[in-house]
């Protein structure tokens, strides 16, 4: 059974490329009904913020997915340093006690290719003990092989992958704080949580290398890698959450009214697609077609504008979801948008229903229902200049009234019935059908576009539509 682990740093938002690749790992984990845990990487004490932590959890938990085992790396800094200090023990690591310049405190910072100290690798045991004792800080490296040695792996996504150790510099693996690094913390847990698969973004292919030697050092068989493509901006730049604000924020969707399940069926196609090409997928569907074959390797693209941060297929992928979900379900979720909205939710729950299911043929967003659909729960509704317009038509308004004087005494009330009046109407003034049909819908909505006008008629009732009629 795999284990599969998803390990944000709390160092930002919830960002869209991080939510994929939890998706990835979950759908993964379901498929194979294996475990998935969440492992908050938040050892860079420096950039850690107990707000970013927060909203990793609420993106997280909008997605509606779940995990199975959760940890924190900062409570397991001991296993890490046990590991090690095994490496130490093992002649695998060295302590370097070059002292450290503020200026440059991680290798990649190093101006020119450093790969090692030859002063520092070749410290005898004795000596370097004797210091460490003598409380000299120091910092704790991997002795990477000189000789020539090539290191080797599969990848699921990028294929063959093989690279010399000597192009590999003797990296940290415990800063002179006594904190373990990225690459230390990772492989221990990843160890100890046995995990079996690590799925994660493209940008850490080239620290496999050093996850090897370690999990090598340490006598552990390395799991099996999938990188995931990048995702990029329009522009094709890398997607960041400097450069790209909130777009790739994963509550610019959640706040846009979005279904969680679609998001992520939006998520999944990017970088990866099933067999068949599929698009729009239930959650259900989607665990029974993902496969680590279907990952590209080209960058995915996700789509926005200055005016709209919104990728259209992911606009597109929820209004499909809208439009199928359960109608009970698509009410638990409009319910409190409404209530937050002030709008009353129709006490009558299948008249409820039956609104919401002649919307959502016409809605993208759950927030669609508390905005164009206002004038379809309250009488507090706007009117929309257009709607004006077909409201100033010559003659609208007394036709409205009159309109609704022959409706009140139409006790059918059904789309027929109102149609029947509505065109009778007409062909006695000798004006269009259209003419009253565009005015009522004016009056009765404030909008020009929405359902079939007689459908409106129906939905909002007799009463309201008599009230809103002689209200023009
Ligand atoms: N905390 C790392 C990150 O956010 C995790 C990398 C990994 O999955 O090993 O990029």
């Amino acid at each position: 059974m795999p284990r599969v682990r998803f390990a944000p740093s709390p160092t930002g938002y919830l960002h869209i490329g991080s939510a994929r690749t939890y998706v990835f790992n979950w759908l993964y984990a379901r498929k194979h009904k294996g475990t998935v845990i969440l492992r908050i990487d938040d050892t860079d004490v420096d950039r850690n913020t107990e707000e970013s932590l927060a909203s990793i959890y609420d993106g997280l938990r909008w997605l509606e997915l779940g995990w199975d085992e959760e940890y924190r790396q900062s409570e397991r800094t001991e296993l890490h340093r046990r590991m090690a200090q095994v490496l130490l023990e093992k002649g695998l690591a060295y302590r370097d006690f070059t002292p450290a310049d503020p200026t440059k405190d991680s290798d990649a910072e190093r101006s020119g290719p450093w790969l090692f100290n030859p002063e520092m690798r070749n410290l005898s045991p004795e000596e370097s003990a004797r210091r460490a004792a003598a409380g000299e800080p120091f910092v704790l490296r991997f002795r990477v092989p000189r000789n020539g040695h090539v290191l080797r792996f599969h990848d699921r996504v990028y294929g063959f992958q093989e690279r010399a150790t000597g192009e590999i510099e003797d990296f940290a693996l415990v800063r002179s704080n006594g904190q373990p690094t990225y690459h230390m913390a990772s492989c221990a847990d990843d160890i100890d949580l046995r995990i079996t698969h690590i799925i994660r973004g493209q940008d850490h292919l080239a620290n496999t290398f050093k996850h090897l030697l370690i999990f090598e050092g340490l006598g552990v068989q390395p799991p099996e890698f999938a990188h995931l493509p990048l995702l990029i901006a329009p522009d094709g730049s890398k997607l960041s959450k400097r450069r790209h604000g909130a777009v790739v924020s994963v509550t610019t969707y959640r706040d846009a009214g979005f279904l969680p399940h679609a998001f992520v069926n939006f998520l999944c196609l990017l970088g990866w697609s099933p067999k068949d090409n599929r698009e729009y997928m239930t959650l259900t569907e989607l665990i029974e077609a993902f496969n680590l074959e279907g990952i590209k390797r080209a960058n995915a693209v996700v789509n926005f504008t200055d005016k709209d941060p919104l990728d259209p297929k992911a606009v597109w992928l929820n209004s499909q979801h809208l439009r199928a979900m359960p109608i009970e379900e698509l009410a638990r979720r409009v319910r409190p948008l409404m209530e937050r909205a002030g709008l009353p939710v129709p006490g009558d729950e299948a008249h409820f229903y039956r609104l919401l299911d002649v919307l959502r043929t016409r809605y993208q967003t759950l927030n669609d229902f508390v905005t164009r659909g206002i004038a379809y729960f309250s009488d507090d509704y706007p009117i929309e200049p257009a709607a004006l317009e077909k409201l100033n038509a010559p003659g609208a308004r007394e036709l409205l009234h009159e309109l609704a004087d022959r409706l009140e005494t139409d006790a059918e009330f059904s789309e027929q019935s109102v149609e029947n009046i509505l065109r009778g109407l007409a062909a006695e003034r000798g004006v269009k059908a259209g003419l009253i049909i565009n005015a009522a819908r004016a009056a009765l909505t404030g909008q020009t576009v929405g359902p079939s006008a007689f459908t409106v008629f129906v939905m909002l009732g007799k009463d309201r539509v008599l009230r809103r009629l002689r209200r023009v």
